[in-house]
């Protein structure tokens, strides 16, 4: 029987990756980009250097969450990443396509191809974190990425309103086959705040986080309220203004790992 670990792919001669972190769910919708991205921006805010690597093939957001216009450009030697305003490199397939509103329609291993190549053909440099926005799932997909992105760890994005135990084991047998370990749990859509007496109401009742987390040995890294504003700068595309400490233990928890 063959290794899993013998499909890994190795990144561009000229790139540089330290540590590569893995952003899963069990669908779409849940806040994977949005983690992806406000964590991005807390390691680049405490000085790493910092990348995303958007394989959300299907639904690529982080170009619009980041306000990023400018197209990809290559040369002989591969694909240069788009930097934001505060420098993270970023890599998407919204960044290639003529027309952002085009749907792909591609098949499963078209959209593995295509981020095999975002990292083998991407000049990505030298890069402290990289964050990959996983196809949402645990299907296909994502289990070829999995097989070919050396990861270091997988932060899993939960919403109350979900099966969460049934999407968390999933996950843990995705990175048990893949021998990566899980960092922890992050719950979107927690509460909402109230904004004047800042009680926090839970919209989708108690959620089962802990529990769940604890049945498996894996930690809470943090809550993400439901918070128009942060809907709002993604919208805008200026996630990088951000403010919020719901995510500093995550941050946390990354810089342990260098
Ligand atoms: P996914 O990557 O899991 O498909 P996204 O991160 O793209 O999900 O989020 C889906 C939508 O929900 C986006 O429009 C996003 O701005 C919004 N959203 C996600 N999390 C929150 C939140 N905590 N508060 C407000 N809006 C949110």
């Amino acid at each position: 029987q063959s290794n899993p670990a013998d499909f890994l792919e190795k990144p561009h001669e000229m790139s540089n990756i330290k540590k590569v972190i893995g952003v899963v769910s069990g669908k779409g919708g849940v806040g994977k980009s949005l983690v992806t991205s406000l964590m991005s921006v807390l390691m680049n805010r405490r000085g790493h250097r910092t990348a995303i690597l958007d394989a959300d093939i299907t639904g690529p957001s982080i170009p619009t969450i980041f306000g990023l216009r400018e197209k990809a450009t290559g040369s002989d030697l591969g694909l240069y990443p788009v930097r934001s305003q505060m420098g993270i490199s970023v890599m998407s397939l919204n960044l290639l396509l003529e027309n952002e509103s085009d749907p792909v329609v591609w098949r499963g291993p078209v959209i593995a191809g295509t981020v095999k190549q975002f990292w083998t053909d991407v000049i990505w440099s030298d890069v402290d974190y990289m964050f990959v926005d996983m196809p949402p799932g645990t299907g296909d997909v994502p289990l070829t990425v999995f097989q070919s992105i050396p990861l270091d760890g997988i932060i899993v994005v939960t919403s109350p309103q979900e099966l969460v135990s049934m999407i968390v084991s999933k996950a843990v047998n995705m990175a048990r086959l893949m021998n990566v370990p899980i960092l922890g749990i992050v719950e979107n859509m927690s509460y909402v705040e109230c904004p004047d007496c800042k009680k926090q109401i839970k919209v989708f009742g108690e959620s089962h986080i802990e529990q769940t987390a604890a049945e498996y040995g894996l930690s809470v890294l943090g809550k993400i309220p439901m918070d128009p504003a942060l809907a709002k700068v993604c919208d805008a595309g200026a996630v990088e203004l951000f403010e919020g400490d719901w995510l500093d233990s995550a941050a946390d928890k990354l810089e342990e790992l260098a």
